[in-house]
């Protein structure tokens, strides 16, 4: 059964159904790839496959008993930012190498409620904070697609093992990029939704306003189905909304049986030149037109419209976030969580050796530069400023929505990097050009590949929608992806047998 990891979601759903293969069999089939070849990416902090297999089991035997849930038996693995009961929960950091989460995310209640298997957790920038999975305590992630290349970040690990063949879906959080950055740079559809459809709580914070929830999977339909359990209000997070529920999957079947040979006619989508200036990489540039004239033959509308300058949208991402951060990270004391220092000398002794031994570089800087931005000398000509422009950006996306429906970017200027590339601080962010924005507004936007470089590595179109809109935006890619293969494509190691 070596060909069961390419396999889409709904494929394993009908096969789990049919009894062409059980639950048991299907954790196993993964669990043993993983075993096999996850030391080639790195892509797990923490394995579950004990309970994994118990879970498997259990899952088969309420089948038998007539259990409809459709995705029950079907693995996924989560990014290590969400809270799971019992298991460790590092976010990536030596601040958490520890930590034992007392409960569960309510992603994770949810998708356990749904009857998914998870193999375990997985790996990430530390705190959510970076482009390319270095920054992680837990060493960092290889590319399935060619492994001296970064898998992007900072759900480096969820991309990594989806397009690895290690688990048909996984979750993910994205506060500026980190689900849709990383599906581009390993060939992922990935979708990070409206601020407000999905709980927070217990995904550990980054930037409050900024962060969410989401699903990697290798289409959209399949991060449709991982998404569908994971939305909706939740007591516990006040800033989860409710809202109408879409069903994603459904609305996608609806869209397909109505569509013709021209299934995006009456559609506009938005093309701004700002997304598509200096530093984007040629080879990029050329696949995401390449699409965009696919969904032009597919009778789609290209409007000219205008957002933000990216560069202005990525200063003030980075004056807010770790604005945010530093005031979340405020709680890894070495008293209530995680690292503490040996041998303090005193209390303050203890704040400070603790943090700075059990957090990164990486992470230190945010919160140098976040605890600057809110000094009181500086609050207001850096963080008051940062949330004027704030204002322009939500505005200039509303503005842009007045001429079309969705719009269209490359998610990321580049396709993945070298990791001995050994990007500055600085040029890194400059790869999160593209999808920030989406944050600070708090749209919902997905990746979707493409098509792959010269050398093989692939590259992803960003859509982005307006509020509440992740069902058109999905719908648009699958209706997009049963007329292309882009999606179908099998990484260097998902081809590898075990
Ligand atoms: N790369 C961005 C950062 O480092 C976004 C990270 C994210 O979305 N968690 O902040």
């Amino acid at each position: 059964m070596s060909e069961l990891h390419h396999l889409s979601t709904e494929q394993l759903i009908t096969g789990l159904q049919d009894k062409q293969f059980s639950s048991l069999e299907l954790t196993d089939h993964f669990i043993k790839r993983i075993d096999a070849l996850d030391g080639k990416i790195n892509s797990f902090i923490t394995h579950t496959s004990e309970t994994a297999r118990a879970q498997a089991q259990a899952a088969d035997e309420m089948r038998a008993q007539g259990d409809m849930r459709p995705l029950l038996g079907v693995p996924m693995a989560h990014k290590d930012i969400f809270c799971t009961q019992g298991v460790l929960t590092t976010c990536g950091s030596k601040m958490l190498h520890n930590f034992i989460s007392p409960y569960d995310a309510t992603i994770v209640t949810n998708i356990d409620k749904a009857g998914m298997i998870s193999l375990g957790k997985l790996n990430m920038d530390e705190f959510a904070m970076g482009s390319d999975n270095s920054s992680s305590y837990y060493g960092s992630v290889q590319n399935p697609w060619n492994l001296e290349h970064v898998p992007g970040g900072s759900s480096g690990g969820s991309a990594a093992a989806v397009a690895a063949g290690f688990v048909p879906v996984a979750t993910a959080s994205d506060t500026g990029g980190s689900i849709r950055q990383p599906a581009s740079f390993c060939g992922l559809t990935g979708i990070k939704p409206t601020y407000g459809r999905i709980s927070r709580f217990g995904m550990i914070a980054y930037a409050s306003s900024l962060d969410q929830a989401g699903s990697l999977g290798r289409s959209a339909k399949d991060c449709a189905y991982l998404l569908q359990p994971m939305i909706g209000h939740d007591p516990r997070d006040a800033t989860s909304i409710k809202y109408d529920m879409p069903d994603y999957v459904q609305d996608m079947n609806e869209a397909v049986a109505k569509a013709d040979d021209k299934p995006f006619a009456g559609l506009r989508i938005g093309v701004a030149k700002e997304y598509f200036g200096e530093g984007l990489n040629t080879e990029v540039n050329e696949l995401v037109r390449a699409a965009l004239q696919k969904y032009e033959e597919l009778g789609a509308t290209i409007v000219e419209v205008n957002i933000t300058d990216p560069e202005i949208t990525l200063a003030t991402y980075y004056m807010l976030a770790p604005a945010e951060a530093s005031s979340n990270l405020s709680r890894f004391d070495g008293v209530r969580f995680g690292y503490r220092c040996e041998n303090p000398k005193d209390l303050t002794d203890l704040y400070t050796r603790s943090r700075s031994e059990g957090f990164g570089p990486e992470v230190q800087r945010r919160i140098l530069m976040g605890t600057y931005a809110l000094s009181a000398g500086y609050f207001d000509a850096y963080y008051t400023k940062a949330q004027k422009i704030r204002r322009i950006i939500v505005k200039d996306f509303a503005d842009a929505f007045a001429h079309c429906d969705v719009i269209a970017s490359p998610t990321v200027p580049t396709a993945a990097y070298k990791l001995s590339e050994n990007l500055d601080p600085a040029s890194m962010y400059l790869g999160d050009v593209y999808t920030i924005g989406v944050n600070l507004a708090g749209l919902p936007a997905l990746s979707q590949p493409v098509g792959l470089t010269a050398n093989g590595l692939p590259v992803g179109l960003q859509l982005i929608g307006q509020h509440w809109c992740e069902s058109q935006l999905l719908t648009t890619a699958h209706l997009f992806q049963q007329h292309t293969d882009h999606h179908l494509q099998h990484s260097a190691i998902a081809k590898e047998t075990v």
